[in-house]
């Protein structure tokens, strides 16, 4: 989609510290890390939020997240632990409009998060 950041990231028109990528998704460093280890997870495909997800989308999804866990490992936090957040809307604190799934690990995690 255009004049969208992570679809630019996607096709590789705006650079990116990438750790994964295949057919369906990318894996990149999030530019603001808010832990040691912050990767994003995004579908190539334009989809806004969850709630746009249908069941078209079930092999897509779950491929996310077998890919987190891959990615997990690649970055060594797979033993210590890590937190899978996807921001939602406005209250959800989503400030891109292309799903994308922090992957964040490095230091013990708060709950509940601010
Ligand atoms: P969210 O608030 O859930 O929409 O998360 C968006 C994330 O994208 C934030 O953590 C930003 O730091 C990150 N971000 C914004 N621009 C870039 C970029 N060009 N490369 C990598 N991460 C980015
Ligand atoms: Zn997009």
């Amino acid at each position: 989609m255009e004049d969208c950041l992570f679809c630019k990231i996607a096709a590789g028109e705006i650079p990116s510290d990438k750790v994964f990528e295949d057919d369906q998704l990318i894996a990149f460093k999030d530019i603001n890390p808010s832990a040691p280890v912050h990767i994003l997870l995004i579908p190539r495909e334009h989809i806004v939020s969850l709630n746009e997800v249908d069941a078209s989308h079930l092999e897509l999804l779950g491929h996310m997240q077998i890919v987190a866990a891959q990615v997990a490992k690649k970055m060594e936090i797979d033993k210590a632990g890590y937190r899978l957040v996807n921001n939602n809307g406005y209250q959800g604190g989503q400030e891109i409009p292309h799903l994308h799934y922090h992957l964040l690990g490095g230091r013990t995690m708060n709950w509940p998060p601010g």
